[in-house]
């Protein structure tokens, strides 16, 4: 870069000044480990979520013969989600939909309630770096150990260490993405199949961009995704006001910081200087430089900070979860408000009443939906056939679904047309009566072309209701409008 003089010439008498990036280089981020009850909660998140996600595949769930017994399966091939007792066909997605809207709008609720928590606890990018970050303190050892190794030359330590890590590295990675494709296919199946080389090459392009993702992701890009790569900080910093709960530094009480006053100098607050907070902090930030994209408030600042506060004999709660309303409260001399009465604020009710709307109304379809179902398609072309003795005849194809797991006897008839008999056509003509019984296979849809014969005497178009019955114990009946066509009567 060319150094300039205000008029624009060349500067030949001054030092040049230093090139400037585009972005700032990234600065690793040594967490260090602390203990504490928000530590602790993140603990029991990380293992359930952990938990959850490996374990899921392995769970199974009997439905009968004759369909799969995982109890979550996404089948693709088949076009079935599966999930414990529920099973969801394609046209019924506006379940998967749904489910989908509420985690959207459990997201609002949880940052209405309770600030950034699902950043700092549940999301899979904070668990994941969490679970690399203890990774490096097992291997490496704690923040200061792993900023000596990350300077000393390569040495017999340093490569035996870091080729430990990334081994560890590499094998979470491996299962983050070998555990994906279990959720679509027979987890047991494929597993053998996976590692005897005989499953499908899909499989292994999945889990290969899979365990590279996680690596990336994990072990390189940790906390910058959450600074720079994601959106969800940015929406949050709009849903956030002055009665969100989020981790603040309580400045009032902290300032000025210092480890000791002068002689004759004013007292300092109660922030010692040590550190601390920001040494534990995994996305590197300083809490006291006030409230950041870059705090993902997972509330381990508070934990140190606690320690500190402690250790020193000062009250707890230099840093803590607080909302910015209270903050100016409490500068004032007043007393906060309590902490439930912060969490069940108004937006939060509003949200909270929405997620369950829609929740409720899932389960009510949920609990009310057939399990059979019927589609109908006219043939167009011809619209009729009339037969040699007269009478009229109109062509269907009947998808006669059965989404149980076993066969069941159904029955088909029509309403719309007096006089009209039906049959399939893998039935003779002769049988044509006002309906048709057929064991439809278990959570299977059967496509069938049917024939509707009216008597020669019907003339014009007509609405008609095909009804399809189960015949069980379980019962159950769903109808279909379409059309019956017949010849213009003559004038
Ligand atoms: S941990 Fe507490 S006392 Fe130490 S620097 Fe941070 S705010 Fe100050
Ligand atoms: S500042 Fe505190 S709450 Fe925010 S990310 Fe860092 S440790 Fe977590």
């Amino acid at each position: 870069m060319v150094n300039l003089d205000p008029k624009g010439q060349p500067n030949a008498g001054q030092p040049k000044a230093a090139p400037q990036g585009l972005h700032e280089a990234r600065k690793a981020v040594f967490p260090r480990q602390i203990d504490g009850k928000f530590r602790r909660l993140k603990w029991a998140i990380m293992a359930f979520c952990l938990a959850v996600y490996y374990i899921t595949p392995w769970l199974r769930w009997h439905r009968g013969p004759y369909s799969p017994d995982q109890a979550v399966l996404i089948d693709l091939a088949h076009r079935r989600f599966y999930m414990f007792s529920i099973e969801i066909w394609p046209q019924e997605f506006y379940f998967v939909a749904g489910l989908l809207i509420m985690a959207g709008i459990g997201l609002f609720l949880i940052t209405s309630a309770v600030g950034r928590a699902w950043c700092g606890y549940a999301c899979p990018q904070t668990v994941w770096t969490d679970l690399f970050q203890h990774v490096d303190r097992w291997i490496d050892g704690d923040r200061n150990a792993q900023f000596r190794l990350a300077k000393q030359p390569w040495n017999v330590e340093k490569i035996t260490k870091r080729l430990s890590k990334w081994t560890v590295y590499l094998l979470i990675s491996f299962s983050t993405g070998g555990a994906w494709i279990l959720y679509f296919a027979d987890a047991p199946t494929l597993f053998g199949d996976f590692f005897a080389g005989k499953a499908a090459s899909i499989a292994y392009s999945t889990v290969f961009v899979l365990t590279c993702t996680t690596l990336w992701l994990g072990a390189f890009m940790r906390e910058q995704v959450c600074i720079y790569m994601c959106p969800w900080p940015r929406v949050q910093s709009a849903m956030l006001d002055e009665k969100s709960l989020i981790v603040t530094y309580k400045d009032w009480r902290g300032e000025p910081r210092g480890k000791k006053a002068a002689p004759g100098a004013a007292p300092l607050g109660d922030c010692v200087d040590c550190g601390l907070c920001t040494a534990v902090c995994p996305t590197g930030i300083d809490i006291r430089e006030g409230p950041q994209l870059g705090c993902i408030t997972c509330a381990l600042c508070i934990d140190a900070c606690d320690q500190v506060m402690v250790k020193t004999g000062r009250p707890r709660g230099l840093i803590d979860y607080a909302t910015l309303e209270d903050a100016e409260r409490e500068k004032a001399g007043q007393p906060a408000t309590a902490h439930a009465k912060l969490i069940w604020h108004p937006r939060t009710l509003v949200y909270l009443g929405v997620w369950s709307a829609i929740g409720l109304g899932l389960l009510f379809m949920l609990g009310t939906r057939q399990h059979i179902s019927v589609a109908v398609s006219k043939d167009r072309n011809p619209p009729y056939m009339l037969l040699s003795a007269g009478e009229v005849r109109n062509a269907y194809a009947v998808r006669w679904k059965n989404m149980e797991g076993r066969p069941r006897k159904m029955e088909l008839s029509l309403d719309g047309v007096p006089g009209a008999k039906m049959w399939a056509e893998d039935m003779p003509m002769a049988s044509a009566s006002g309906k048709i019984i057929r064991i439809v296979p278990a959570d299977s849809t059967d496509p069938v072309r049917v024939y509707v014969l009216a008597p020669p005497t019907t003339t014009g178009e007509h609405k008609v209701t095909f009804t399809l019955r189960a015949l069980d114990a379980d019962g159950g009946s769903v109808s279909y409008a379409a059309r019956f066509d017949a010849p213009e009567a003559q004038p």
